[in-house]
């Protein structure tokens, strides 16, 4: 009885996974990656289930896999993201020192895809919208766990971390410093109309 009760747990824990990452429009392969179905069950759980719990039509995604580190960086408000998701990783305990086996391979797949998941949300409450895809964030912790391009440094002026490609050794100023003093200057340009709301800073 116990082993039949512990099947149907895990069952359920493995569909629950897999429809709260149909909802965040993941690919196929990451559902299966995570959750273990195979992919005939997760697009049976596709029709079946996504369209009735979601309010929002859900797409699949299709076509090749965000690969490019440049799309993290590429401006300064992209950077930003990208450097407040990386924290998220790190509070909810998905980035590993560059000395041990990346975090999905030591860690219960299932365990592994609930964090991300946390954290994925977590990133997209603190922006209060979403701005990086699903497959992009995980793009992203594969990156920073596994190939060294991105890394995070400290900003000499707040002290802060911030996420930097491995080919751009001049900057050292963090995304936040940037976008404070683009907001400085658009104040002083504009003295009579106060700056005072915080998602002026998050959506310059
Ligand atoms: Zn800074």
């Amino acid at each position: 009885m116990d082993l039949e009760n512990d099947s149907y747990s895990n069952e359920r824990s493995r569909n629950d996974l897999a429809l709260r990452m149909i909802r965040h429009e993941a690919r196929t392969c990451t559902i299966r990656e995570c959750t273990g179905l195979t992919d005939d069950r997760i697009r049976r759980l596709y029709r079946s289930y996504a369209h009735e719990l979601s309010e929002a039509p859900v797409r699949r995604r299709r076509g090749k896999s965000p690969r490019q580190v440049t799309f993290f960086v590429r401006n300064t408000r992209a950077q930003f993201e990208s450097s407040l998701l990386a924290s998220a990783f790190a509070a909810f305990g998905l980035l590993q020192p560059a000395n041990m086996k990346p975090s999905n391979e030591s860690d219960d797949p299932l365990d592994y895809g609930r964090r991300f998941c946390d954290a994925y949300e977590t990133h997209q409450q603190l922006l209060n919208t979403q701005t990086l895809s699903f497959e992009h964030a995980w793009f992203l912790l594969r990156l920073l766990n596994r190939s060294g391009d991105l890394r995070a440094v400290r900003c000499r002026h707040c002290d802060s971390y911030y996420l930097k490609d491995k080919f751009n050794l001049c900057r050292h100023t963090c995304p936040t410093c940037r976008l404070k003093r683009a907001r400085t200057r658009r104040c002083r340009a504009k003295p009579r109309k106060p700056c005072s709301s915080s998602r002026a800073v998050m959506h310059d």
